[in-house]
């Protein structure tokens, strides 16, 4: 069968009724397109556990603040389609802003919104990039109720993200499983990004201190150190030169709670700009 490539949310459901009535299970891989090998990691796992796999393409307007990149990120739809097809992905869902959310004005003044715990916003990137979380849970909700899917796969690579959408699915009593996939990262360390296209050679030379800085992080925290003041400072000498710092930041990987002492299970996340590009990665230690 060949791949079927759909902007309309009406032959999603549609294909989604059919595989219900062969009682398939399906797995939702949602991204924004320009996708690499992290995409492909993720639309390989799903097809590996599960019996059809959606996945889908937008460039969620409501998720970008007013002087973010929405406008120049990269669309490449057709190379988009060859990647799904090579894995053996069933549907492509490429809506267009229209499709999701109608003529009205993207706002909460006309659409409804899903609000995360404002804990859980007020803090990594949410204090630069305000609303953007309100945008990403409101489209994953609006792609969970358009393909019920019985599993739904996410990065690690946005740690607070998936934190995020694993609390609005408890909270709002959704019926799917979320599966956590690892970073998939470039030979010498950076981690893929779509956004990893807009660096310039001396850009990219300087993001490569974002990964530098984790491994010296996570070096230190092997050899004995877990005070985050020292193991931050570690980190924070390794980007200085290189990159804009917005945060590195210590969170429980279970609570997302700050952590003074770093132990198994704590998230080390980096937040950085090379140039004008806004880069984020992370490790568990
Ligand atoms: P995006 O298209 O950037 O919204 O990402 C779609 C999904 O792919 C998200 O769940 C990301 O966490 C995941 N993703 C992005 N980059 C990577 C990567 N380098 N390795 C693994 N997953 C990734």
């Amino acid at each position: 069968m060949s791949i079927i490539l759909t902007n309309s949310i009406e032959e999603v459901r549609q294909n989604i009724k059919a595989y219900k009535e062969g009682k398939y299970t399906i797995g939702l891989v949602p991204t924004m397109g320009a996708l690499h090998a992290g995409h492909a990691s993720l639309i390989k796992k799903a097809k590996e556990m599960c019996d059809k796999v959606v996945v889908s393409v937008f460039v969620n307007p409501i998720q970008f603040g007013p002087n973010e990149d929405y406008e120049k990120y990269p669309r490449t739809i057709d190379r988009d389609k060859k990647v799904c097809e090579e894995i053996g992905a069933d549907i492509i869902f490429a809506p267009t802003p229209k499709e999701m959310y109608g003529d009205k004005k993207l706002s909460n003044d006309e659409i409804t919104y899903v609000c995360p715990p404002y804990n859980l916003v007020d803090c990594l990137c949410g204090k630069s990039r305000i609303g953007h979380f309100d945008g990403v849970a409101t489209v994953v909700l609006k792609l969970f109720n358009i393909v019920q899917p019985d599993f739904a796969f996410f990065g690690q690579k946005d740690a607070q993200q998936q934190f995020i959408i694993r609390q609005m699915v408890k909270d709002l009593n959704v019926n799917v499983e979320i599966v956590s996939c690892p970073i998939v990262r470039e030979s010498d360390g950076l981690a893929l990004s779509s956004r990893n296209s807009y660096l310039s050679k001396e850009d990219r030379e300087n993001a490569l201190s974002i990964s530098k800085a984790l491994n010296q992080i996570e070096k230190l925290y092997k050899s004995g150190i877990t005070d985050t003041e020292i193991l931050f400072d570690a980190g924070f000498d390794v980007l200085k030169d290189n990159v804009y710092l917005e945060y590195i930041e210590f969170r429980d990987y279970e609570n997302f709670e700050k952590v003074k002492t770093a132990g198994k299970n704590t998230l080390v996340a980096i937040a950085a700009k090379a140039g004008k590009t806004r880069l984020i990665d992370n490790i568990i230690l």
